[in-house]
């Protein structure tokens, strides 16, 4: 705001966040809450504070605003006319960015008054989530919170110019749809018009998008809502906002630049480097070396093979799992050996829980190995493992001895849990990775049938779509995923554009051409009018701005959240219908 709004009547000329030494002598006026309140040896200070900032207001004991300015509670609306004056030399305050200036109120008119607060804004008072999310519009006064949702919208306008530069169009796709298979229970919504029908919520706007590539549109994005109703945690919203881009004529190369320019841009604006390309590995590499398809790369810590050092490993674990075509693989906890037994304990807890019968530890210290199965390793073993993972004094080794499904995110676990209890140095602040190639079906635990392990359109790498008669287990897909420092960012691949493909993918998952037809007709029918090849991704938004806010919880950043059983406490939906609607939409509740 500037002075060209100011009138005598105006409700503000400026707002709480502007005024410096510059100013002084102007008469301002100012709107905002009562953050707080002193009185000083009969004077009172009130500072003021609006989405810009906090300037102090001065009513002096003499003063025709005194009694206003006394009679103000906590969050009261005022509007201030007065006049700002330099605060004397010791009394300016540069924590404050208006802390040079104070303003002598002449005029202090109450707007709105508000009743005695059920929490304390200030960012450290104790408050439960709850007690947060029921008064949100209290929470989002806090400036930790206001300055979220603004960087948020500033971040939004980052990403628009950033891909209309590169000649994106925006497209809006339907919110009442079809189902959409992206793997988790959709939210429906019943049809008046058509009773016993129902529409779903886009779990993503996957089949609008590849029909806009089918339509001609060529480069599509949107910052679009997906709905998925599953069970939610901390990273987890019902709904979540997804920057979702598809682009035609392009490979898995052609998405990732773009992405990464568009990565550049964002950190950029918050004043972080961040240059492409980003590294990339091969889904199987990365679940051997670090144990899951999301690995923190701010850390060293890598997971080896040690099946060779044991193949005449005369102790039953390691030969048993590998016997049975299971591996023997281990991790160094860089100064671990300080662990205790009961630590050692919590660990073994943490990767039985994640699938493992147990876990061989050893600890390293005053050039001597200490562990209670030592006995079970030879001398020569015991170089070879200390080799292999460079151990130092004061580290130990943990080894895990199973199928390679098993070890793999068993060893994945605990690299996390070696990280948060050690704490390594980090090697960078920002560790994009590209994972590739992810095997393009897998087997469903329940049913046993062949199922997408992202995405029901991604296409096979073409030199191995051959394998999908003989052995569609083995076949790498054009799927690809985002990691930034251990979060699944993003998830995307190139698609399949031919319907025969398209269709022999869906055979294979149980869905004969009936079926096709019916779930994804829209798709496949678009497929078969010169449909052309693409690609595309769709980047968690939510989870890109909170890393960028630097909180756990996605509800940082998100202005009205739901808690983790999926309520809003402020609009308190879900809730009942009356019965005149249930009627209409012929429903009934059963219990
Ligand atoms: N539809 C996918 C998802 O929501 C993203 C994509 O493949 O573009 O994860």
């Amino acid at each position: 705001m500037t002075n060209n709004t100011s009138k005598a009547t105006a409700l503000r000329t400026h707002t709480c966040g502007e005024l410096n030494a510059s100013h002084s002598g102007q008469t301002v006026t100012l709107s905002g809450w009562n953050d707080s309140k002193r009185n000083h040896g009969g004077v009172v200070f009130i500072n003021l504070r609006d989405l810009y900032g906090v300037t102090q207001v001065v009513a002096a004991p003499d003063s025709p605003v005194f009694k206003a300015a006394e009679e103000a509670k906590s969050e009261y609306v005022l509007r201030v006319t007065g006049k700002v004056r330099p605060r004397p030399g010791a009394n300016a305050n540069k924590n404050m960015p208006t802390g040079e200036i104070e303003v002598e109120a002449t005029e202090i008119e109450l707007l709105n008054p508000a009743l005695p607060l059920p929490f304390d804004l200030g960012e450290h008072a104790g408050v439960t989530e709850e007690t947060r999310l029921k008064y949100r519009f209290l929470d989002l006064r806090r400036p930790r919170m206001a300055a979220n949702l603004v960087l948020r919208s500033r971040l939004s306008q980052v990403v628009r110019n950033y891909l209309y530069n590169l000649g994106f169009n925006e497209v809006e796709t339907p919110l009442l749809t079809r189902s959409t298979p992206e793997g988790a229970r959709d939210f429906v919504v019943p049809s008046r018009n058509n009773p016993g029908e129902f529409y779903a919520l886009p779990q993503s706007p996957q089949q609008f998008k590849q029909v806009l590539m089918m339509s001609g549109m060529d480069r599509y994005f949107q910052l679009a809502r997906n709905f998925r109703d599953e069970e939610l945690r901390s990273d987890r919203q019902p709904e979540h906002t997804q920057i979702d881009l598809e682009m035609s004529f392009v490979d898995e190369v052609d998405v990732a630049r773009v992405v990464e320019g568009m990565m550049k841009d964002i950190f950029a604006f918050v004043g972080d480097e961040v240059s492409g390309p980003f590294p990339e590995m091969e889904f199987s590499d990365v679940m051997l070396k670090y144990g899951s398809d999301k690995p923190d790369l701010r850390y060293a810590l890598e997971i080896r093979d040690c099946s060779d050092i044991f193949k005449a490993s005369e102790f039953k674990v390691f030969s048993g799992a590998m016997a049975d075509g299971g591996v023997v693989r281990a991790i160094k906890g860089e100064g671990a050996a300080v662990f205790s037994r009961g630590d050692m304990d919590k660990l073994t807890e943490l990767v039985k829980k994640l699938g493992a019968k147990g876990l061989v530890w050893l600890r390293f210290k005053d050039g001597k190995w200490e562990s209670p199965t030592l006995k079970f390793i030879t001398d020569a073993e015991q170089a070879a493992l200390k080799e292999r993972l460079e151990v130092r004094d004061g580290d130990a080794v943990f080894i895990a001895a199973d199928k390679a499904a098993v070890a793999a995110p068993c060893l994945g676990g605990l690299r996390n849990e070696l990280i948060a209890r050690l704490k390594p140095a980090k090697l960078r602040k920002l560790a994009f990775l590209w994972v590739r190639h992810f095997p393009l079906l897998e087997k469903d635990a329940e049913s046993g049938a062949w199922t997408f392990t992202h995405n029901p359109f991604t296409a096979p790498l073409p030199e191995e779509a051959h394998k999908l008669d003989t052995d569609p287990g083995n076949i790498r897909s054009a799927q690809y995923d985002l990691v930034l420092n251990g979060v699944e960012l993003g998830s995307g691949s190139v698609r399949n554009h031919s319907r025969a493909m398209q269709e022999k993918i869906f055979a294979l998952m149980g869905y004969d051409k009936e079926q096709v037809q019916a779930r994804f007709g829209m798709i496949v029918n678009a497929m078969d009018f010169g449909a052309p090849p693409h690609g595309g991704i769709g980047i968690g938004y939510d989870r890109l701005i909170g890393i960028i806010c630097g909180t756990d919880s996605i509800r940082d950043v998100i202005a009205f959240p739901k808690t983790t059983s999926g309520a809003c406490l402020m609009s308190d939906a879900p809730s009942k219908i009356d019965d005149r609607q249930l009627k209409e939409l012929r429903l009934k509740i059963t219990e």
